[in-house]
């Protein structure tokens, strides 16, 4: 027995057979009747028949389309007669003169030619001009594509850019900062309506100024040089003076080291009062605005108990030296102003062992203060004041002129009270009924005069202001 023989396999719903595109193109132009020329399997072309020539293939292998299939109008019942004959179809007809026109003109380009009919070709003939045309076709599309890229990427670029300005921490930082150092010389030195650094177009001020030396003495800038050595030394005379740098070393160890108000900047506004101890404060009642300052620098023994309405109850610093000692509490930052080597001794044992009770003179053993308080007057700044700001007018200069060029380093606007004679001339200090009290005026150790004179120039350029009082 013979099986029954198998029916011929279904025409598969893919891979519809596409008629060559030179021949659609002319058809579907024309819209005459069509002969379709559809290709058998075992009609395909092979790798690099000819072309043009029939009878190649571009069908899906194993499919075996009906045979022939031609004459079949082209009518709008094209669907019902035609099943193959969909809506690509259409869209076709609408496209075709122009992909016509395309593999027309690009049939030479390989890789065109295989997108047209997915076959590869070999290059071996010589490249006719219409060839290199296309060539530099081909490297044109190159360029473009390769301009096109770049421009993607600096978009790219540009809209990653944007985010990170308009980010607003970063915008905030960019923004000061790029274009602050742009306009640099428009940055306010500080926060206030007037700043001591700025102006310096004032040549008397800023031929004295000197920002780079620091009021404050560091393990640093204790290193002094022989000059300032020197000079220092002869300011209070010792017969035997102990190791300076053993002196500050062991100093160090018991008080901090740390560099101290070096925050001068656009955010800045520190206002310091200073608080002489002249007799023009009675009265005055400059108590609430000496109070509302940042800080409140007073010096030596100066009384605030019973006066807080003229002098004000708050004391930020004070400015002492060992024979003008007293005692602190536990807020205050004593500035200690040394004027010899012992009085660094003196200073580590008024805080601690309590043996040193005379200098030149009897004095304390021992203050209450607070050790982590304690900061050291920096005998180079000292020699500064003495000879940019005094002239070298005076044996050194009074607590009080000293206590303002340090408020002038450290603070953005300085207000001065209680200094000079009250307004009967007397210059006693205010916590004392002798009128004939002001040891300051008669020493003969400070040029009061000239301190007076340089205080005044610096209220006229509003570097200061000056409280006279009554
Ligand atoms: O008298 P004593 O030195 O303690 O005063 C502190 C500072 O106050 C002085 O160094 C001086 O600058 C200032 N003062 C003043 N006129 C006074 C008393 C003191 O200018 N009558």
């Amino acid at each position: 027995m013979h099986p029954p023989p198998l029916p011929p396999p279904p025409p598969p719903p893919y891979s519809l057979p596409l008629p060559p595109p030179e021949r659609v193109s002319k058809s579907l132009l024309s819209g005459r009747p069509t002969c379709f020329f559809v290709r058998s399997e075992q009609g395909r072309r092979k790798r690099g028949e000819r072309r043009g020539e029939e009878g190649g293939s571009q069908f899906a292998a194993g499919f075996s389309p009906p045979t022939p299939s031609c004459s079949v109008p082209l009518s709008t019942h094209g669907k019902q007669e035609m099943p193959w004959r969909n809506k690509w179809t259409t869209h076709a007809q609408r496209f075709l003169p122009v992909i016509s026109k395309l593999m027309t003109k690009r049939t030479d380009d390989p890789s065109a030619r295989d997108l047209i009919d997915g076959t590869r070709f070999p290059p071996e003939r010589p490249p006719s001009s219409q060839a290199v045309d296309s060539s530099r076709d081909s490297m044109t599309l190159s360029k473009r594509r390769k301009t096109l890229a770049l421009l993607l990427l600096a978009l790219l670029f540009s809209l990653m850019f944007a985010t990170f300005l308009f980010s607003f921490p970063l915008q905030d930082h960019f923004f000061k900062h790029a274009f602050h150092l742009a306009a640099s010389s428009k940055v306010p030195p500080c926060a206030c309506r007037r700043c001591m650094t700025e102006a310096n177009n004032d040549t008397w001020f800023a031929k004295r100024f000197n920002q780079s030396i620091h009021p404050l003495m560091t393990r640093d800038n204790s290193v002094l040089s022989e000059e300032t050595f020197k000079w220092w030394q002869l300011l209070q005379q010792e017969k035997r003076p102990a190791d300076f740098d053993e002196v500050v070393d062991e100093l160090f160890r018991l008080i901090p080291d740390h560099v101290l108000y070096a925050d001068a900047g656009p955010e800045r506004c520190r206002t310091c009062a200073v608080v002489g101890n002249s007799g023009n404060l009675r009265g005055s009642r400059y108590g609430h605005l000496i109070d509302s300052s940042h800080f409140v620098l007073r010096m030596n023994q100066a009384v605030t108990d019973g006066f807080e309405e003229d002098v004000g109850s708050r004391t930020t610093h004070r400015l002492m030296y060992p024979e003008s000692a007293t005692d602190l509490d536990n807020a205050t930052i004593l500035v200690f102003i040394p004027f010899k080597t012992l009085d660094l001794q003196w200073m580590i044992s008024a805080l601690t062992t309590g043996t040193i009770n005379y200098t030149y003179a009897p004095v304390m053993p021992r203050i209450k203060a607070n050790k982590d308080k304690v900061v050291i007057y920096n005998p180079t700044f000292f020699k500064y004041v003495c000879e940019s700001w005094l002239e070298g007018h005076g044996g050194y200069p009074s607590t009080g002129f000293l206590s303002l060029l340090f408020a002038i380093h450290i603070c953005d606007k300085v207000n001065v009270f209680g200094f000079g004679a009250d307004q009967r001339g007397n210059w006693h200090h205010y916590w004392e009924k002798n009128l004939q009290d002001g040891a300051f005026r008669y020493t003969g150790i400070h040029d009061g005069d000239f301190e007076h004179y340089v205080t005044n120039i610096l209220a006229d350029k509003h570097k200061i202001q000056m409280f006279r009082g009554s």
